[in-house]
């Protein structure tokens, strides 16, 4: 008898349920990952694509030095997933769910192929602190506001998974020798590492199961007691960097959640400085369980009044957007950081996402999209719920009236201009008056060398007037459509 464990994002050997479940049994165990091109996140060329080239290398290697094996398998899934539980007389798969696509046509796929081959299918929830079936709220339905959604968690604490850390002993998975085809990281991703362009974003990360707990530990060491003053500054480093390592499960939520519990056990910690962070984790679990209940949200509105918005067609000013050349410094500068090192600060990412859809009125798929393609932490539960959050159709949304102002919140949260100084060198001379509003300060501009229009953008769009704008589109949606 021979045990498949089918590896999607978790991309780790501590921590790893569907491993350490295979390997107590006597069984042979196949240990795979299956990389349809034409299955991914952002596309082939994307960041996330990029991320999951490396990791898959980085978990090769560990897994080797340990004396056991991962095949690695290239082309359509459901032929490659077929023929492996052929060849093999695989008797069952386990895997761990996840939401959201790509994610749930593999998973449709898998249980068909195993009907079909009458095969035993063994999902596991291990991705999760809780199983959203079995987390509703007193009436049986899902939370959709996420204070009452933290505060139920919290208090069921007892009922959460917590992932043995142990790596068992891999060397059952090295048993079968692994076919020529599956030994290598597959040709799509090689070629992806040798991008000269991958070599630049690659530069800013270390991407490894032991870089995400060396990057963990640093953080819960040296910055969590100050997260909760200092998260909101996009110049301060002051937040964990741990949202790729999460997203390609080479680091767990359960995982953290353990670890940060221990520290507080023995002291190292303290409980009120951590709980800010451990509520933000929280996040991700309430967007996963948010993508399990209402999976049609990845691509419809929460809201479904929102089907009926007015978004304006793409045009030049998304792409001024995408290409951060929108004149607004504090918003060019977040693209910027995006486009140079895959990820971009939070509070950055609500703002170029309220600029697109509330300012510019495109579509939040649009900015979805772009941040599948850029991001290396591109998620599809956190990226929709982030998107929709912003766009005022999520649930537990901002609400519509409430735009973020870029101009008065780059002056908030990046008083001295300094983020925006190391994003967008054109305008670092400008004063701390002049650096957020370029335009309004024509006068210090010239006397810089700073023309408006030609070495810096002019604002691509009135935020006022656009502001005006997006109400009286939304204010419509009351209206009923006859
Ligand atoms: C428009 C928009 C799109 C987003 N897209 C993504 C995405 O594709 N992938 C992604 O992981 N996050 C996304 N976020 C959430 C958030 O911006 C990132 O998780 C965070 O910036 C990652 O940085 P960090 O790891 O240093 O986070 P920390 O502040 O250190 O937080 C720790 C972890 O908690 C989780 N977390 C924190 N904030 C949030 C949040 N608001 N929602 C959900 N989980 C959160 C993340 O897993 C994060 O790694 C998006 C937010 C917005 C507004």
């Amino acid at each position: 008898m021979t045990t498949l464990v089918w590896c999607q994002r978790e991309l780790r050997l501590q921590h790893h349920l569907g491993l350490q479940m295979a390997l107590k049994q006597p069984d042979l165990v196949i240990f795979s990952y299956f990389h349809d091109p034409k299955l991914t996140i952002g596309g082939t060329e994307s960041a996330n694509s990029l991320w999951l080239a490396k990791s898959l290398q980085a978990l090769q290697t560990d897994i080797q030095n340990l004396g056991g094996a991962i095949w690695i398998h290239e082309g359509d899934f459901a032929e490659q997933f077929t023929q492996l539980l052929k060849t093999h007389n695989i008797t069952e798969v386990i895997y761990s769910f996840q939401p959201g696509e790509p994610f749930v046509t593999q998973q449709n796929l898998a249980l068909q192929i195993c009907q079909t081959h009458q095969v035993k299918l063994t999902p596991l929830y291990s991705e999760f602190l809780i199983e959203p079936s079995r987390f509703s709220n007193q009436q049986g339905k899902p939370y959709l506001v996420f204070t009452p959604f933290y505060k139920a968690l919290m208090q069921r604490q007892d009922q959460c998974h917590t992932l043995d850390a142990a790596i068992p002993d891999l060397k059952a998975t090295a048993q079968i020798p692994v076919p020529e085809s599956a030994k290598h990281l597959p040709q799509s991703l090689q070629a992806l590492l040798q991008k000269p362009w991958a070599q630049k974003l690659l530069a800013h990360w270390d991407i490894s199961e032991a870089a995400a707990w060396q990057q963990a530990d640093s953080f819960l060491a040296n910055s969590v007691q100050n997260y909760d003053t200092d998260r909101d500054f996009p110049a301060i480093d002051a937040s964990s960097r741990l949202s790729p390592y999460l997203q390609f499960g080479q680091i767990s939520v359960s995982g953290l959640f353990t670890e940060c519990q221990a520290r507080i056990a023995n002291g190292s910690l303290k409980a009120e400085a951590v709980q800010p962070w451990m509520r933000q984790l929280v996040w991700k679990e309430f967007a996963r369980h948010l993508l399990c209940w209402f999976p049609h949200a990845e691509t419809q509105p929460f809201q479904a009044k929102y089907n009926a918005m007015d978004w304006a067609d793409a045009d030049e000013n998304t792409q001024a957007w995408q290409l951060s050349q929108t004149g607004i410094p504090i918003i060019d500068a977040g693209m910027r950081e995006l486009w140079a090192t895959g990820t971009m600060h939070n509070r950055l990412r609500m703002l170029v996402a309220s600029l697109l859809t509330k300012n510019l009125h495109q579509h939040w798929l649009l900015g979805k999209n772009w941040f599948d393609f850029t991001l290396f932490d591109a998620d599809p539960a956190n990226n929709v719920m982030g998107w929709q959050w912003v766009a005022g159709c999520g649930v537990d949304a901002a609400p519509y009236y409430r735009l973020f102002n870029p101009v008065t919140q780059s002056v908030k949260f990046d008083a001295e201009g300094l983020y925006i100084r190391r994003w967008v060198p054109e305008l670092k001379n400008l004063s701390n008056k002049a650096i957020h509003a370029p335009w309004e300060h024509t006068q210090e501009c010239q006397m810089k060398g700073i023309i408006l229009g030609k070495t810096y953008p002019k604002p691509i769009v009135n935020l006022a007037e656009s502001r005006q704008d997006h109400l009286a589109r939304v204010q419509s949606l009351k209206t009923p459509i006859c």
